[in-house]
């Protein structure tokens, strides 16, 4: 496995692969890399004769200084994770390279951002987008793999690579979960023994939400209030920072589930903020 660190090598090594004709599998990470990660490693590792994983703290995508401080680094871990799971090439670019003194373009959506997390969080969207759009530009993949983990992350960037006519498939992979239902993320190391077990009230409580909907129940409302209940419950919850069912294409919020519908939420346990969600029906989403 080759780990490329500079924006022009990662160009030369890409510009021959393609040359050769070989298929780029793209898996695009911020590091500290667990088994939802691995997922998308493994899946881009079946579906193209190369695998990039790139590892990049975005700075530009954190809203709250010291989530950005705290966020865990693990680099020679990741690299044999990376490697154990079927990458070839790790692009692991410095931030000084990648936005330069000077740089000042960024990739700005409208409505979508508006929503759940964008309203939470001023700017993260905008940081998303903006290396996720230079990173194409770089690693220009055949397939990039995304978690549903990410959710409302995984439609805005459905929605760039449309409109902006990025010539990327976008492949969406399920959530990973710990044996007791907890989604794999790299912020869980910051939860306590109690706090974490607390947090196995979010799965619940989604899985609550979906065997309401497959018995019959379609008014959000009721569920919501249902699964809010299950989750205040916990002494170390601190906030629902939101709870909503939405359209997985437009993230509006939807007042009856229909087979579109997904149920998103944001949990502050203790100090630490985790996100998860899912679908109440299987269709269309
Ligand atoms: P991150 O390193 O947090 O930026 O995540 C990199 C990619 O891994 C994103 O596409 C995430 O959606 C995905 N991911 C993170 N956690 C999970 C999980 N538990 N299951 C599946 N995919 C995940």
């Amino acid at each position: 496995m080759e780990i490329v660190k500079d924006v022009c090598e990662m160009r030369l090594v890409v510009n021959q692969l393609i040359k050769d004709g070989e298929s780029i599998g793209f898996v695009p990470t911020m590091g500290a890399l667990h088994d939802g990660h691995t997922s998308l490693i493994r899946k881009a590792r079946e579906d193209n004769q190369v695998v990039v994983v790139s590892i990049f703290v975005n700075h530009i995508q954190f809203d709250r200084k010291d989530d950005l401080i705290a966020y865990p680094v693990q680099l020679e871990k990741d690299h044999k994770i990376a490697k154990d799971n079927g990458a070839d090439i790790i692009f692991e670019p410095d931030s000084d390279k990648i936005y330069p003194d000077g740089f000042e373009t960024f990739v700005d959506l409208g409505n979508l951002t508006n929503f759940l997390c964008g309203a939470k969080r001023p700017g993260h969207f905008r940081g998303v987008a903006t290396i996720v759009a230079k990173l194409f530009n770089i690693v220009k993949p055949h397939n990039a793999y995304f978690g549903q983990k990410d959710f409302q992350q995984s439609v805005i960037i459905k929605r760039i690579v449309r409109d902006l006519n990025i010539d990327v498939n976008i492949v969406v992979m399920p959530i990973v979960r710990n044996f007791d239902g907890l989604a794999y993320s790299s912020r869980n190391t910051y939860l306590s023994d109690n706090e974490r077990s607390d947090a196995l009230s979010i799965y619940e409580a989604l899985k609550n939400a979906r065997s309401k909907v497959l018995s019959g129940e379609f008014d959000s409302f009721k569920i919501i209030k249902r699964s809010c209940a299950l989750i205040n419950s916990m002494p170390s919850v601190k906030e629902i920072e939101y709870i909503a069912i939405v359209d997985c294409d437009t993230l509006e919020e939807l007042k009856i589930v229909n087979n579109k519908a997904v149920m998103v939420l944001a949990v502050w346990v203790g100090g630490t903020r985790l996100i998860d969600n899912c679908k109440l029906m299987d269709d269309d989403c």
